[in-house]
This record gives structure tokens, C-alpha cells and sequence, in this order.
């Protein structure tokens, strides 16, 4: 400080520089360049000062320690992926796909290059909440038909992909999204994924909360808080409001859960976000209850606080110790949740004994068929798309008739279908015979209805089987052949990370190659579960089959069905029971 100024000038000038570095602090921001201040912290601290500094102090305690880094870590620190767009973009005027770490990088912004499987890009949008606009599905056709497959996928993440897109259009992808409305932003690598939500959120005559706000307002915090990214694993968030459809937010790392806090307990009563922490169902966990309840419009702000204890303690030398399980073991509840409160700067809220009213369970099969919503005369249609896929004619077609008859939104659900909102009583039948005339119906077999699959090795390098193509033919074999009267699910997944989570199926399918000659060669399989579940009904299931060659799945998939028809103790006996 200048010797001329006075005792109280001085004091003055304290109190402004520290109260500006506060404020930056409090935004991850070291002092203003240029200044004294900026110029003693980098000779102390040779870091990178921004918001990446969190993930860069993180990495530097491991390797402090003697650990090693992984490579995505140092590939990470070496170069944001969110910084590679122009690289990204003359890579596409070249016509080349990354190499090395910028496979990771493109991956920021939702190019997946799908190599070798397919010489292509996969692209994996962001739909908050699973709603997105009759004109952004046809808009998203519009693309797809110019730039990739003929077809998207809808994911168990309530999201959609455009697959096969060639290195030279990546970009124009990413581009004419954006027009839409649309954003790949952070949608792979080590970031937060799409938000999930309660799919008939603000039409279901059961729900507690419409979760499209509370959705959407993380999507937009995710999108613009560059501390979010490059976090030490991928990241699910989902928001579920108690309506008829499960959104499965206890396989999530965050699971709002809407609970009704009844009076008379010492918080205000009303409708809450019960907080649920560390899902992961390919690593055999559910989200479990801390105790915790959140107004759900602090949910964005609590869900931020756990992030940044995330990214402080996550591990960056073990990808597979990384998720936020992993975190929860190590420090123990009580611990996470202090430093959750640390970084809020304010108590989280604990639910009080006995302040929770039972929640409403969820449905079935109400992701299937016709619907009455909360609104007088108007219903939801559960579309049924064989695991996933919908053609150029039919995302143009649901489109039009959700512009035509319903009230414009198309609803994607974590069950790999959709639902066309806000369609007039009147309008169902001429709705139903409209999809119909594209050749997608609105009632399934009970094998159907709960069938989910990943991509599968047709197009993804980490898998043992082609599980779309495999699921199709458990349920073509399985409907000729048995009528099952309860609703079963059946989740095929290709590897161990789990995409279509087989662990919570009724019936689950894990890729394996089954060796079939003593000279090492092996045809696609699966080992089969059973006994899993999600919701009141959470359970991991156990393997009962190992190394099942994938031709014979079909016939053994009627069998157990058989069986369990056959020998249960009454016919409301669940397959899960
Ligand atoms: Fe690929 Fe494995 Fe995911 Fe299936 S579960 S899509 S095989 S990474």
C-alpha cells in the first residue's frame, strides 16, 4: 500500500482488495491479473488459477501423495475439453476423427467417435427433463437425415442419439442443433449427464411437484458453470416428482426424490426433496436416503455443494473407484454431508422422525398406452419403440401428431419410449391409428413393454453382444410362443458399464463372450440375473447363468418365464417376488 495515504485510507484500502478477493474466491477466481495480490499468489502457487483450479488442486494432492494420474486426468489438466471446439472444427474440414486424448475431449461436446465399431460419430444430445418440442424432433430428423443413420435412439437416459455421422459433419451437427434449441454440451466424457425428470411431470394426476423447473434449471447451471466439467467420473442427476412413471432416480449419483412433509414436526410442511446419494447400478448400488430434505428451489444450489465435495475428494488415479460412491464409502455420510454444508455456508435440512408421508408408487406399465392426465379430458400416450429406435418417417410423423393433436411436447422416458402429451379425448383413437400407420403401436406384450438394451456391439467397442438385435429376438420368440400376464422387465446391457442397467431388471443380460473351442475362439452371450428392481422394490439381482451363448437366450428366457408362471403361488405373484 502507498505510504502517503492515512491510517483509515489504508484501512480502507485493506478492506476493499480482500473483499474483492472474497468475492472471486467464492467464484474459484485467484486476483485480478496484473495486481500485487496476483503477482505474490503465482509465486507461492505455480497452479493454474480459474475455474478449473478446483479439478487442478485435486490432481495435484494425488500426484503429492505419489499416485499416479490417469490418462483422462492428464489429458484433462493438458487441455479443457470445452477448449477444443476450434481444433474440433478444422479437424472436421480435414475429415479426421481425434486421436488419443481428444477422443475424450470431442466427447465435451458430444461427439462420440465410435471407432472401430463404426467409422462415425455418435451424437448424444441433452433433454432436460426427457421434453423436448414437436418441431425439435422434427428439426432433430431434419439432421439426422442429412448428416447420420437414418434413424435416433432413444436412451435410458431419457435423452436421444444421432448415430453414424461422418468425421466431416460433426460439427454441422453440433451447429444445426443449437439452431433447435438443442445442446451436446457436456453430455459425455467426465461430466454431468442429461437431467433426468419425472417424464409426465405437470400432467400426472399423482404427482407431488412439476420437476420440469428444478430440471431445467440444473441444465442451465450445468451448462454455464465451468467448474462442473472434468469432474473425476461422469455425474447423474434426476429429479423424480412421485408421479406414474418411474423416473429411476435411485440409480442416479443425486436423486431428488418428491416426499410430502406432513405438519407438526418443527419444518415447514409442504412438499420437499427428499435427497438421495451414491447410486450406481453397475457397481451393485443404489442412491441411498442421507436423511436430508431440500426445498426444492434450493435444489440447484445443494446439488452444486455436492459436486465441488466431489471433485475435492474424487479419485483421479482409479477410474474405477471414481464415481461418487466411492466418495460416500470412503468419508462416510455424516463427514460428505458436512462438507456439503461447508461449501453452502448453511445447514442442510434433516427430516424429522415420522415427517414423511408415504409416497405414491409408480406404475408398471403406464410408460405404454393411453393415460388420463391431470388435466380434464386430455391424455398421454405411451408410444412403444422397440428398444429405442425411431426412423426419419416416424420422428416426423409423432411429431405432426403431436403438433396436430396433442399439446406439442414429446416426452422421453428412461424406458427407451415416449409419450405424446395433451392429446383431446376425442383425438385418442385418431392418434393411435396415426401411429399405427407408421407402424408403431401403443400396447406391447409384457415382455415388451419392459425390454431395454444398449447399443450393443453394433455400435459400441465395449460390447460382447449385439444386444438391441438380441432383445429383439427374446421378445419376438417369447410372444409367439408365451403369454406372460404381469409385467416383466428384461434389460440387456453389452459390458460391465452397465448403459441399460441389468442389475435392477426383473430379468438382466450381461454380454460375455462364450468360448467355444479350445483354440480360444468365442461367440456372443450373456450371463443372466434375476431378481433385481428399482423403486419400493430395489434389489440387485444375482447371476444364475453364466456364459450363455446369445442364439440360445430366446429359448431360455421362455423358459424361466414358464417356470415362474407356472410354479408362482398365485397369479398376482411379481416375477421379482
Ligand atoms: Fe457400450 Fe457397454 Fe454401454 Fe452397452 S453397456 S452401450 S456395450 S458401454
Amino acid at each position: 500500500m502507498s505510504g502517503d495515504f492515512t491510517v483509515e485510507q489504508k484501512n480502507y484500502l485493506e478492506g476493499f482488495v480482500s473483499g474483492i478477493a472474497a468475492m472471486r474466491a467464492s467464484r474459484g477466481l485467484g486476483p485480478i491479473v496484473g495486481t500485487k495480490a496476483a503477482a505474490a499468489a503465482s509465486a507461492s502457487h505455480p497452479e493454474p488459477i480459474g475455474p478449473d483450479a478446483a479439478s487442478h488442486r485435486a490432481m495435484a494432492r494425488f500426484e503429492a501423495a505419489g499416485r499416479k494420474l490417469v490418462d483422462a486426468e492428464i489429458a484433462k489438466r493438458e487441455e479443457m475439453g470445452l477448449d477444443s471446439y476450434a481444433r474440433m472444427k478444422k479437424a472436421a474440414q480435414e475429415g479426421s476423427y481425434p486421436k488419443g486424448p481428444d477422443v475424450l475431449r470431442w466427447r465435451y461436446h458430444g461427439l462420440f467417435f465410435v471407432g472401430p465399431t463404426q467409422d462415425s460419430y455418435m451424437v448424444r444430445l441433452r433433454i432436460p427433463n426427457g421434453v423436448m418440442t414437436h418441431w425439435q424432433l422434427a428439426g432433430v430428423a431434419d439432421i439426422a437425415e442429412a448428416h447420420g443413420g437414418p434413424y435416433a435412439h432413444v436412451t435410458t437416459r431419457a435423452n436421444l442419439q444421432i448415430r453414424e455421422v461422418p468425421a466431416t459433419d460433426g460439427i454441422a451437427v453440433l451447429e444445426k442443433l443449437v439452431g433447435l434449441g438443442l445442446t451436446c454440451k457436456g453430455s459425455g466424457a467426465d461430466n454431468i449427464r442429461n437431467v433426468t425428470g419425472t417424464p409426465t411431470a405437470g400432467i400426472d394426476p399423482q404427482e407431488l411437484i412439476d420437476t420440469r423447473p428444478y430440471a431445467l434449471e440444473w441444465h442451465h447451471h450445468i451448462l454455464n458453470e465451468r467448474v462442473m466439467y472434468g469432474l473425476p467420473r461422469k455425474f447423474n442427476v434426476a429429479f423424480d416428482g412421485a408421479g406414474l412413471i418411474a423416473a429411476l432416480e435411485d440409480t442416479n449419483d443425486i436423486g431428488f426424490q418428491a416426499v410430502e412433509v406432513t405438519d407438526g414436526h418443527g419444518v415447514a410442511p409442504g412438499i420437499w426433496f427428499r435427497l438421495a446419494l451414491g447410486g450406481i447400478t453397475g457397481h451393485k448400488d443404489f442412491a441411498r436416503d442421507t436423511g436430508v430434505i431440500v426445498r426444492p428451489q434450493d435444489a440447484t444450489r445443494v446439488a452444486d455443494a455436492i459436486v465441488r465435495v466431489f471433485i475435492d475428494h474424487g479419485d483421479r488415479t482409479n477410474r474405477n473407484k471414481a464415481r461418487l460412491k466411492y466418495v460416500l464409502d470412503a468419508l462416510g455420510f455424516d463427514a460428505f454431508l458436512r462438507e456439503v454444508e461447508g461449501k453452502l455456508g448453511a445447514p442442510l435440512t434433516r427430516a424429522p422422525a415420522g415427517s414423511i408421508a408415504e409416497r405414491p408408487g409408480a406404475g408398471r406399465q403406464t410408460h405404454i398406452g393411453v393415460h388420463r392426465q391431470k388435466q380434464a379430458g386430455r391424455n398421454w400416450i405411451g408410444v412403444v419403440l422397440p428398444v429405442g429406435r425411431m426412423d426419419l418417417d416416424q420422428m416426423r410423423g409423432i411429431a405432426r401428431i403431436a403438433r396436430d393433436l396433442g399439446d406439442g411436447d414429446i416426452r422421453l422416458t428412461v424406458w427407451q419410449n415416449l409419450l405424446i402429451s395433451g392429446i383431446r379425448d376425442t383425438d385418442v383413437a385418431l392418434a393411435t391409428a396415426a401411429l399405427e400407420a407408421l407402424g408403431i403401436g401403443i400396447s406391447a406384450s409384457a415382455v415388451r413393454a419392459g425390454l431395454v438394451a444398449c447399443t450393443g456391439s453394433e455400435g459400441c467397442k465395449f460390447a460382447a453382444a449385439p444386444t438391441k438385435r438380441n432383445a429383439e429376438e427374446i421378445a419376438a420368440w417369447c410372444d409367439g410362443r408365451i403369454r406372460v400376464d404381469q409385467p416383466v422387465n428384461i434389460h440387456l446391457t453389452g459390458c460391465h458399464h452397465s448403459c441399460a442397467q441389468h442389475y435392477i431388471g426383473d430379468i438382466g443380460l450381461l454380454g460375455a463372450r462364450v468360448p467355444v473351442s479350445e483354440e480360444g475362439d468365442t461367440v456372443d452371450g450373456y450371463n443372466v440375473l434375476v431378481g433385481g428392481g428399482f423403486g419400493p422394490e430395489a434389489a440387485i439381482g444375482r447371476e444364475v447363468f453364466a456364459q450363455v451363448k446369445a442364439e440360445d437366450t430366446p429359448r431360455l428366457i421362455e423358459r424361466m418365464l414358464g417356470v415362474w408362471m407356472e410354479r408362482r403361488a398365485s397369479p398376482d405373484e411379481s416375477f421379482a417376488a
